[in-house]
């Protein structure tokens, strides 16, 4: 059925339309041709591979495996031969002439819902081989096919309506495609330009590409390979490649999927947080592949949030090339891609955490914010998220830290809930007031230093059905000391004592009473606000928001047993009017030790005065 004569074809209706489209869109990244070429050479290659397996007779058989591209800037053209499994004429017609494959359906069925002709759908769908019309005056397409009882043919269009095809010899297996660029695109007639696209999105492309003789793609898609033949020096060579980095990479993750989705993925945990640093919000920058083929090289939706950290790649096959570019249409398989690895980076993190707990910690040390932006935040990872984060304690040696679960295994049988203490440093929580009743009673607290460990705390709420309540909440009940120390005011002395107190300081405190939380110090103040605490309206100040200057409601708990508390009942009679400048100091002193002093002036005068009658 072969012709030596030129017979001219018109493009099937569809492909009509969406060539004029495609010839007419302002689309600005026309490099994405390139991207839709080297893909298809590629998908040819990898078909050949296959056909070998099976078929002896292989038109051009000693042709390699491999992609060409030339550049003419005298001529302006752009030329790209792959010697893959090439076309039939049949084939010519039926692949480039009608509306067989995906990428190009799904773009004229977004158009048919309704849609604008948009230009910029052209990039979300990238449209194949039409895309190639976005650059060219004319594109031609030399092919022949793996079988070797046809003759080669020319394919022939100027992207208006119609295509023309004929017989030529003397030609390589695969295609050559000779675009001849447009006058505004004569840029992809550079050498230069050319290379720099090419690296963007075909580094990984597993066959070799050269563009005027040089090779281009020479890092490899290690993803892809067993993870036995692969060298150190491999990884780390190619997480300096991929994260544009200069160090090592401090945890990596390599592993592939069958189900639910076929999945490669090598992901890398760098050595600094960035953000820790000081520096901007970090962008998500793992990037996804299709069978080595960029799709996009920092997908929004592909890891949570809270993982943005990560550097690496994710491959899926089952990722329709097409589809899914800038705005990813395929929003149910990038969630679905999004919780399986999701999962298995958490599970890789448990794993770590008990295989080598010392660079677990080095980890947590520098990435846990993320893990607690995450516990806070991402409900349905919560409850993992949980386990991995790691406290300080009153229990544990200094720099040493526990686990949420750990720490239950050490709760008695009459403990409830579950302690912690918020301050900057192991130091400050240590010599405040708050801790003496918990230690006196060996409660475990757990430390927390970093200012977003309260919002965290109150967002997770409870682990392993204990709630997580902090130790200075005014709903910590304490149970009655076994041996109550001695030498304490009487019950009715301190009863006294705590309503003079309150009728000294007024409004300045709702409540005063006997603590059940202090053994040595005198005094302490509790946030009474439900819900305010301390923190949280330090952090309101900070931001300046509203609500941040209404006065705060204190309970002012006092020591029956301090000898401060019972010089105070000895002078509150006998000198009232210094015994309430004492008062209000040993409130003030309670305040800063809960971070609630707000306006240190008068406290000085006050100390002043003190001190005149020493
Ligand atoms: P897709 O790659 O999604 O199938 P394209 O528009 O990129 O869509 O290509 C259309 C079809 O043309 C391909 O499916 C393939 O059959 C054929 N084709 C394109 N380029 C080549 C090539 N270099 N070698 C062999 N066949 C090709
Ligand atoms: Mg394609």
């Amino acid at each position: 059925m072969t012709t030596t004569t030129p017979q001219k074809f018109e493009f099937q209706a569809e492909i009509a339309q969406l060539l004029d489209i495609v010839t007419h869109s302002l689309y600005t990244e026309k490099e994405i041709f390139i991207r839709e070429l080297v893909s298809n050479a590629a998908d040819a290659l990898e078909k050949l591979r296959h056909t070998q397996l099976t078929e002896k007779e292989i038109f051009d058989d000693q042709a390699g495996l491999e992609i060409n591209l030339t550049t003419d800037d005298k001529a302006k053209t752009i030329t790209i031969q792959d010697f893959g499994i090439g076309m039939t004429r049949a084939e010519l017609v039926e692949n480039l002439g009608t509306i067989a494959h995906s990428g190009s359906k799904a773009f004229l069925k977004a158009l048919g819902a309704g849609e604008q002709k948009n230009a910029s759908l052209i990039g979300q769908f990238g449209v194949g081989f039409y895309s190639a019309f976005m650059v060219a005056k004319s594109v031609k397409v030399y092919a022949h096919s793996w079988r070797t009882a046809e003759p080669g043919h020319l394919w022939l269009s100027d992207g208006s309506g119609s295509y023309e095809i004929e017989e030529a010899g003397d030609q390589r297996r695969g295609c050559k495609i000779v675009i001849e660029l447009k006058d505004d695109c004569t840029e992809f007639a550079s050498d230069g330009r050319i290379k720099e696209i090419l690296e963007r999105y075909s580094a990984f492309v597993s066959f070799p590409i050269s563009l005027n003789g040089k090779r281009i793609n020479t890092v490899q898609a290690l993803w892809l390979r067993g993870k036995n033949e692969i060298k150190e020096e491999e990884y780390t060579e190619f997480y300096k490649f991929q994260a544009h980095a200069y160090e090592d990479p401090s945890l990596r993750l390599h592993f592939s999927a069958d189900a639910p989705l076929a999945i490669n993925a090598l992901l890398f945990v760098p050595q600094e947080n960035t953000e820790k640093l000081g520096l901007s919000r970090l962008e998500p920058a793992v990037s996804l592949y299709c069978r080595r083929v960029l799709i996009d090289a920092a997908p929004k939706d592909l890891l949570p949030d809270w993982l943005r950290f990560l550097k690496g790649v994710v491959d899926s096959e089952d990722l329709p090339l097409n589809i899914s570019r800038e705005t990813m249409q395929d929003k149910a398989l990038i969630e679905k891609l999004n919780r399986v690895i999701t999962k298995r980076f958490l599970k890789f993190l448990d794993e770590e955490a008990a295989a080598r707990p010392d660079s677990y910690l080095k980890f947590y040390a520098n990435f846990g914010l993320f893990l607690k932006e995450g516990a806070a935040l991402d409900f349905a990872h919560k409850d993992q998220l949980v386990k991995l984060l790691r406290f300080e304690s009153s229990l544990t040696d200094k720099t040493k830290s526990t686990s949420l679960a750990d720490y239950v295994t050490r709760m008695g049988s009459e403990q409830k809930e579950i302690y912690y203490l918020t301050g900057a440093n192991r130091t400050t929580i240590e010599s405040g007031p708050y801790l003496e009743g918990f230690k006196a009673r060996n409660l475990e607290v757990l430390f927390c230093y970093e200012p977003v460990d309260e919002y965290v705390m109150n967002n997770v709420r409870m682990f392993d059905g204990r709630r997580l309540i902090a130790a200075d909440h005014a709903d910590v009940k304490l149970t009655n000391l076994p041996q109550p120390p001695e030498g304490a005011l009487s019950t009715d002395d301190t009863k006294t004592l705590t309503t003079w107190l309150k009728e000294a300081l007024g409004d300045r405190v709702a409540e005063v009473k006997a603590s059940e939380r202090l053994v040595d110090s005198p005094a302490l103040a509790i946030n009474a606000d439900k819900f305010m605490s301390a923190h949280m309206r330090r952090m309101m100040k900070a931001m300046d928001k509203e609500g941040a200057d209404t006065p705060i409601k204190i309970n002012l708990e006092i020591n029956p047993r301090s000898a401060v508390m019972k010089r105070l009942f000895e002078t509150h009679t006998a000198a009232p009017d210094r015994a309430k400048l004492v008062a209000e100091q040993i409130l003030d002193n309670a305040l800063i030790s809960a971070g609630l002093l707000e306006d240190p002036t008068k406290m000085v005068a006050r100390l002043y005065k003190l001190l005149e009658s020493v």
